[in-house]
């Protein structure tokens, strides 16, 4: 696809230049903004493109065309995304084109079992959204996850995988042998196996500065970013075990850890919040909320804090923050699909599924689901989105592959 060059006149208060705006970062298009309200040749230029009237937004490419106001579906259109498939039904469907995604695709494509990759934003997940990618094997110097995204594409390219993009999946209905995925966009695919890749999210606090900052000082994950901070000041913000537990494991690289607690207390194992608490070169500020990130140069240099007692704001500099509030999966077009999940919605795979044998799931009578294979037979789900899993690049394309090669065997089955 060829990258337009693209500028998008708009205003802040308008909301639909911030659906366009978020249509254009998700599929990781680069764009200029200009708000019509701070700029009249700007405002101007828009008056004169719609006949005398001020339509925002309106979105200038490259090749001197524009659209107002356009639907989702039409920038997708104009920008080349290939957004329906070439079939209707597909040994293999697999949900999400990140890195578990994209793995498993490039292996059933690779052993030519046809398959299809349903992704809503841009390929790669959370990994294309990752600065540098440090601790993945085979690259010594480390990966910007854009490249590494980048090449798992084109490899499950190489091996003849259809890729669909800017295409939400909202439900998931599964029949006898087979299985229905339907779109925003009203498509529908059948398949006989499906893979559940559609990853997790990071919770974030929404404060002020938080966006700009994700990467270049703000990190969701001490096992990845911890290292590029050794010796300095880290702030962690969360009072759950993840907080505490990823505290502790920071002090192995940053010189000074300042956890900071909304609440007056941690709500984590008492063992772990012992040892923070007796940890030298941890200190907890309790009832602390981020008010907003600030930084120079394009880097989170510091945080305005509010003290949610006494509303008081003071400034506290940092070399990076770890936000640790909670994880949520993408499992929502899976609500009535019967496809099991623990409580906070990530799926039970596997023996997990049959620990309790008077809760083994209809249709495993022959024989127990295989390692990643969900409560509905034929339904398999691998990387971040699966209850057990590690949140790392490496294990999910792991799962990938996996779930790739158990499925090769379950079409085998049916
Ligand atoms: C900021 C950040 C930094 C990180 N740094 C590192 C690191 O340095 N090293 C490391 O090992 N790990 C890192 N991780 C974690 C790593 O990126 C994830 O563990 C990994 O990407 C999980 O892969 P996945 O394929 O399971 O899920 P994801 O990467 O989450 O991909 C899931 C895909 O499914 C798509 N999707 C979701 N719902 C739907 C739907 N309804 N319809 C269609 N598509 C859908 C999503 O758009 C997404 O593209 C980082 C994560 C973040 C957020």
């Amino acid at each position: 696809m060829q990258i337009p060059d693209i500028t998008l006149y708009g205003a802040h208060w308008c909301p639909d230049c911030r659906r366009s705006k978020m249509f254009l970062g998700e599929h990781q298009i680069p764009y200029n903004w200009v708000d019509i309200e701070q700029d009249s040749a700007a405002e101007q230029f828009v008056i004169e493109k719609n006949g005398g009237k001020r339509i925002i937004p309106t979105i200038l490419f490259g090749d001197g065309s524009h659209l107002v106001e356009p639907s989702n579906a039409q920038l997708a259109a104009k920008l080349g995304l290939v957004t329906s498939a070439r079939k209707a039904f597909y040994p293999l469907i697999v949900i999400g084109g990140g890195p578990a995604g994209l793995t498993a695709a490039l292996y059933a494509g690779r052993e030519a079992v046809d398959t299809l990759v349903i992704e809503r934003a841009a390929y790669g997940g959370q990994a294309a959204a990752t600065e540098k990618l440090d601790n993945m094997p085979g690259f010594p110097d480390g990966i910007a996850g854009i490249e590494f995204a980048g090449r798992l594409r084109a490899q499950a390219e190489r091996f003849g995988v259809e890729l669909l993009q800017a295409q939400d999946v909202t439900q998931v209905t599964s029949h006898d042998n087979y299985h229905v995925v339907h779109t925003a966009s009203g498509a529908e695919y059948a398949c006989t196996a499906l893979l559940i890749a559609s990853g997790s999210r990071y919770r974030r606090l929404g404060a002020p500065g938080e966006r700009d900052y994700i990467g270049a000082g703000i990190h969701f994950c001490a096992t990845c970013d911890g290292p590029f901070y050794k010796g300095k000041h880290v702030v962690v913000v969360g009072g759950g075990n993840s907080a505490a537990e990823e505290s502790l494991l920071l002090t192995k690289f940053a010189e000074k850890v300042t956890v900071l607690v909304r609440g007056d207390a941690f709500k984590a194992s008492p063992v772990i919040v012992e040892s923070v608490l007796g940890d030298p070169k941890i200190a907890v500020r309790f009832h602390t909320e981020v008010a907003e990130f600030l930084g120079k140069g394009g880097k989170m240099n510091r945080l305005r804090l509010r003290d949610s007692q006494s509303g008081g704001e003071s400034e506290m500099a940092a070399d990076g923050a770890f936000i640790f509030i909670g994880l949520d999966p993408n499992t929502g077009f899976l609500a009535d699909s019967g496809v099991r999940a623990n409580e906070w919605g990530f799926l039970i795979t596997g023996h997990d599924l049959v620990h309790d044998e008077s809760q083994r799931p209809a249709g495993y009578e022959k024989r127990p689901p295989m390692v990643l294979e969900t409560s509905i037979p034929g339904i398999f789900a691998a990387g971040d989105v699966r209850h057990g899993s590690t949140k790392q690049v490496a294990s999910a394309t792991g799962e990938g592959a996996t779930a790739a090669l158990l499925i090769r065997e379950y079409l085998k089955l049916v």
